[in-house]
């Protein structure tokens, strides 16, 4: 038996009619808020992502999906591609700022584990545009209103800034010193990291590496005015929403196109893997992907680990939709006619189901009952002769005739 790659992800109904809530629920979100959909291509130019995400970043150097005979890549993430197609299709001339969304699938060749998949999806948001504080404070309230929605008020936002390429360049100075100090106590992906990229030695999750980070530089201390000026409107804009947040001057995120803001927010219901959505400022990858220097900002949340978030919580998923009407067929002419009803039914709107395996009026009826039909119909040779057909409410079990000709006038609600 062929099974399904490593680290990806089967939808069978239920789970998709989950999946089709959620981004329903997104969808109505990003409208209230005025983002608008945006949709690209499945693999794009590897460059764009060595350009934009950043060669030493893990994605770059070890997660993507590269075809060996092209120059391709299976999108890792969505803000290059959105900002590929923002520059190519010149949308700075429709309007100032741009607010777009995306639900789409990313390609990471990760070690899969619980909530970290090969194939996985997000929904994103993003503001392109504006540098402005209540760029921020809109675009983490949209992700904050999105996930309250579902009723998840326990959800912890972290929040940083980062500062600007010199600030930051100044501040990674610093810390490269400090940790080159107990450089021999690091682990060895931190050891790595030091050279290559040691803003991602403050992600490190081992113990040591955390006991030496205690002592280390904070960012904080390296922002110039504006930034920390940014930071404070921004945080007070939250507070004025009522959006609770704690500062992480540690969150640094781990793409090289972030800039001042940066934020995530966790859930203590994931396991190791706790971060359901992330972002931050970027104001310097569109003129990176060669556009005119534009300040932007945006997110991105995993719709599976959402899902799993959702399912460990006390959230009721509605329950799929169950047929109008169960139409019981016997024998053959019966049969046809059912095929021709329901047909009709259909046309005008009516959900219902027949049997299509000639099964006998027990197991039809078994089966009405199964998918909680709110009516059923009969039809049997009786039927044909006088065209007429009972239909019977389920719930009381009361009944009413119709001419079969005349069935889709009948109130099936
Ligand atoms: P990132 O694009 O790495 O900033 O991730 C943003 C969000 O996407 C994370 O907070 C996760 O919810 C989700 N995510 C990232 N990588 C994976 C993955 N391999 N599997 C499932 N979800 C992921």
């Amino acid at each position: 038996m062929i099974s399904k790659p490593k680290g990806t992800l089967d939808f069978l109904p239920d789970d998709a009619f989950k999946r089709q809530h959620i981004e329903k629920r997104l969808r109505e979100i990003a409208s209230l808020f005025n983002y608008k959909e945006i949709r690209t291509p499945t693999f794009e130019k590897t460059e764009l992502f060595k350009r934009g995400i950043g060669e030493e970043t893990d994605i770059v150097s070890k997660e993507m999906y590269s075809f060996h005979d092209s120059e391709f890549t299976l999108k890792p993430e969505m803000t290059a591609p959105v900002i590929r197609s923002y520059i190519e299709n010149s949308l700075y001339n429709v309007a100032p700022v741009t607010k777009l969304y995306y639900i789409s699938n990313m390609y990471r060749h990760e070690r899969p584990q619980a909530g970290r998949y090969r194939e996985f999806s997000q929904f994103g948001a993003e503001v392109i545009g504006s540098n402005e504080y209540i760029a921020d404070v809109e675009l983490i309230s949209l992700g904050v209103f999105f996930l309250k929605s579902f009723g998840l008020n326990d959800l912890k936002i972290k929040i940083n800034n980062i500062g600007n390429l010199e600030e930051r360049a100044e501040y990674i100075k610093d810390l490269k010193d400090y940790l080159l100090k107990y450089s021999v106590d690091l682990s060895e992906d931190s050891k790595r990291r030091l050279e290559k990229n040691p803003l991602r030695i403050l992600d490190s999750k081992n113990p040591n590496d955390i006991k030496i980070l205690e002592n280390a530089p904070v960012i904080n201390e390296y922002l110039g005015n504006e930034n920390k000026q940014h930071f404070e409107n921004v945080l007070n804009g939250l507070k004025s929403l009522g959006i609770d947040y704690v500062t992480d001057y540690k969150l640094v995120r781990g793409l090289d196109y972030y800039t001042s803001t940066t934020f995530e927010i966790v859930s203590d219901s994931l396991g190791a893997q706790n971060a359901v959505l992330g972002g931050g400022r970027y104001d310097k990858l569109i003129e990176q992907l060669d556009g005119k220097p534009t300040p932007a900002i945006g997110f991105a949340c995993g719709i599976e680990r959402l899902t799993l978030v959702l399912e460990a919580s006390t959230y009721e998923f509605p329950e799929e939709q169950s047929p109008q009407l169960y139409i019981v067929t016997s024998g053959d002419e019966a049969r046809k006619k059912a095929v021709e009803i329901s047909y009709r039914l259909r046309e005008n709107g009516i959900y219902c189901e027949l049997d299509l395996l000639n099964r006998s009026v027990k197991s039809q009826m078994k089966e009405a009952n199964k998918y909680k039909a709110k009516y059923v119909a009969v039809i049997g040779e009786d039927e044909i002769k006088t065209n007429e057909v009972k239909i019977k409410r389920m719930n009381d079990g009361s009944e009413s005739g119709i001419k079969l000709d005349e069935i889709t006038n009948y109130n099936f609600n």
